[in-house]
C-alpha cells in the first residue's frame, strides 16, 4: 500500500486500486505515536493506522489532528493496569499506611470464644515442645496466687499457669491466658511478691490482647500478601505458631502491661513494691539471655521501669505479706 499526496487530495493505492480521499473530509486523531485516520466513503466508514514515520509525512498537509485517543480502550486498558497492579499496590500501601488501626480494628471484633479456640490450639503445640515441671509447691504457688490475680478483674479467660523446666530467667503470656513461668524465674527472684509482679505483667498481656495483636498483625500482613501473589500455603495455627516466637510487645504494651499489672496487684490486694524490686533484679541481669518470648528481651528497659514504678510506690498501700515460705518453694524445684 502506498500513500501520495495529490493537492486535496490523498491517494492511497492498492487497496484495492486507488482510493482518493479529501483532505476535508479526513479526520485524524493520534493514537500512540502513530496517526489514526477515519473518513466515510461510500461503501461505509473507513479507518487507517498509519505508522509513526509516515503520520510524520502526512501531519503538516492533514488540517486537524486531534490528541484525544480512543477512549474507551484506553479505559479499559487502564482499568485492566489498575486491577492487576495498581489495586493490589494500594490495597499494599494503604495496609501498611493504616496497619496500626486496622490490626487494632480486627483484633477488638475476636471473639472472645475464638481466641479461647485458638489459644488452646497453641498451648497444645506449644506445651509439646516445653519440659513442663508439674506437681511442686512453685506450681501450687503459680496456680493460686495467678488465680487470685486473674480474677481480681473480670475476665473472659480460664488461666492457666504452667512451670518450665528452663534455668533462663523468663516468664510469658500466650493468647487466651496461657502463661508460662520459668524455673530459673523462681530460683532468681527473692520473694513471692516479685513473681506475683511478674504474673500481674503477664496477665496484662493477656487481657490486653498483646501476643493475640501480634499474630494479627502478622497474619494480616500474610492475608494481605496472599490476596496479592495469590499463594496460599502452611497451616494456619502454624503460622501463629511462628509468629509468637519472633514476637516483640513495644515498649507502649510494656507500659501498658506494667500499669495494668500494678493495678491488678492493689486489686488482689499483694504488695505491689515487689513488681520494682524484681525490675531492679532484672536490670542487673540483662545481657545473656535468650531470644524469642524471653521476658527480658522483650522487656529492655528495666532500669527505668523500676524507677517508674518506684515514684508510684511512694503512695502504695501496704499490704500483709503472702503466705509463702519463698525458700521452701525454691527448694521444691532445686536441681
Ligand atoms: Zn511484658
Amino acid at each position: 500500500m502506498q500513500l501520495r499526496l495529490a493537492g486535496e487530495q490523498l491517494h492511497i493505492e492498492g487497496w484495492p486500486g486507488v482510493v482518493a480521499v479529501n483532505r476535508s473530509e479526513v479526520a485524524a486523531r493520534r493514537q500512540g505515536y502513530g496517526l489514526l485516520l477515519e473518513w466515510q466513503a461510500p461503501a461505509g466508514h473507513c479507518a487507517m493506522l498509519l505508522e509513526p514515520e509516515t503520520a510524520a509525512t502526512l501531519a503538516a498537509w492533514l488540517p486537524s489532528i486531534t490528541v484525544q485517543r480512543d477512549s474507551s480502550t484506553r479505559r479499559w486498558l487502564w482499568s485492566a493496569l489498575f486491577l492487576s497492579i495498581g489495586l493490589p499496590l494500594l490495597l499494599l500501601a494503604l495496609f501498611f499506611a493504616f496497619r496500626a488501626k486496622i490490626v487494632d480494628a480486627v483484633v477488638a471484633r475476636i471473639p472472645a470464644a475464638q481466641e479461647i479456640n485458638l489459644g488452646e490450639q497453641l498451648w497444645q503445640m506449644q506445651s509439646a515442645r516445653l519440659k513442663l515441671i508439674k506437681g511442686t509447691a512453685a506450681n501450687r504457688f503459680l496456680e493460686e496466687i495467678g488465680t487470685r490475680l486473674a480474677q481480681a478483674r473480670p475476665t473472659p479467660y480460664s488461666y492457666r499457669f504452667s512451670l518450665a523446666d528452663d534455668p533462663s530467667v523468663n516468664a510469658f503470656a500466650m493468647p487466651a491466658g496461657f502463661i508460662v513461668v520459668h524455673r530459673g524465674l523462681i530460683e532468681k527472684t527473692a520473694s513471692a511478691e516479685e513473681v506475683a509482679g511478674v504474673l500481674a505483667h503477664e496477665i496484662e498481656h493477656a487481657e490486653q490482647r498483646h501476643a493475640l495483636r501480634g499474630l494479627a498483625q502478622e497474619l494480616g500482613f500474610t492475608a494481605v500478601w496472599i490476596a496479592v501473589t495469590g499463594d496460599v500455603g502452611g497451616g494456619v495455627a502454624g503460622e501463629w505458631l511462628k509468629g509468637l516466637a519472633g514476637m516483640q510487645f513495644s515498649r507502649a504494651q510494656e507500659a501498658a502491661a506494667d500499669a495494668g499489672g500494678y493495678q491488678r496487684l492493689l486489686a488482689a490486694k499483694i504488695d505491689p513494691r515487689g513488681m520494682a524490686s524484681f525490675f531492679e533484679t532484672l536490670s542487673g541481669q540483662q545481657g545473656d539471655l535468650p531470644g524469642g518470648l524471653s521476658l527480658l528481651s522483650t522487656h529492655p528497659a528495666s532500669a527505668e521501669r523500676a524507677a517508674a514504678l518506684k515514684a508510684q510506690l511512694q503512695s502504695a498501700p501496704s499490704f500483709p505479706p503472702l503466705p509463702y515460705d519463698w525458700a521452701t518453694i525454691r527448694a521444691s524445684i532445686a536441681r
